[in-house]
């Protein structure tokens, strides 16, 4: 084949795409509010999420964010996010459960929390909810599924929702407009690298 065959395809392949793209973006012309699922074991879950809440806030969009687990306090995503307008950060748990080890309080704080995540979803001037480690507290039971799921689908139509953590319930995911699943292929943690700041935390 030579040169002028060559870029002849060429064309032609990227003019194929082009229409086969285009044609896909204009079938996809709903403004809805979604809801998204960031689960799995390998890392950018939360990040992800966090990315999600600075590209709304490049946008003068209103974020809520709602920790549910709270394993460190010294995130650079925290220390960040606080300074910013436009943010509301709660830290509505406390520390993994092998490190609280108790259980009635644990369902307590949780539950505690989740009317706190529940005013924003009741909040129509919230553009964007974060509710970072949301499945550990469903995962153990410490709040019901089911109510968790009908406050989800009777929030304000044009509100976004990002739930973040290992383990999503199957439910959860079928409720879901986009579901992600993280990989775990390697983590530096387990060749005895530490956290590292800016990475990790
Ligand atoms: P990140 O906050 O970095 O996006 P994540 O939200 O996907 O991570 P979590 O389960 O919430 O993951 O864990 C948060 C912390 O644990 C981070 O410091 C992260 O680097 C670390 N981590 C995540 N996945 C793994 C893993 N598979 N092995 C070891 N450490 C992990
Ligand atoms: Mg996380």
């Amino acid at each position: 084949m030579d040169r002028d065959e060559q870029e002849r395809r060429y064309l032609q392949r990227m003019q194929r795409r082009k229409r086969v793209v285009d044609e896909a973006v204009a079938r996809a012309d709903r403004q809805q509010g979604l809801l998204l699922v960031l689960t799995g074991s390998g890392k950018g879950k939360s990040t992800s999420a966090f990315g999600m809440a600075a590209r709304a806030l490049g946008h003068c969009m209103q974020v809520g964010v709602a920790q549910f687990i709270k394993g460190r306090s010294d995130t650079g995503e925290e220390a960040f996010f606080r300074r910013q307008p436009g943010v509301s950060w709660h830290v509505l748990g406390e520390g993994f459960t092998w490190e609280t080890q108790d259980p009635r309080r644990d369902r307590e704080v949780a539950q505690r929390g989740w009317e706190v995540a529940r005013k924003m979803l009741g909040d129509s001037s919230f553009d964007l909810v974060i509710l970072d480690e949301l499945t550990y507290p469903l995962n153990y039971g410490w709040l019901s599924l089911q109510s968790v799921m009908d406050d989800l689908e009777n929030r304000p139509p044009l509100q976004h929702v990002v739930i973040t953590g290992r383990g999503a319930p199957r439910q959860l995911c079928e409720l879901a407009d986009t579901v992600t699943e993280m990989s775990d292929v390697r983590h530096a943690f387990r060749a005895g690298v530490g956290a590292q700041p800016g990475i990790d935390f």
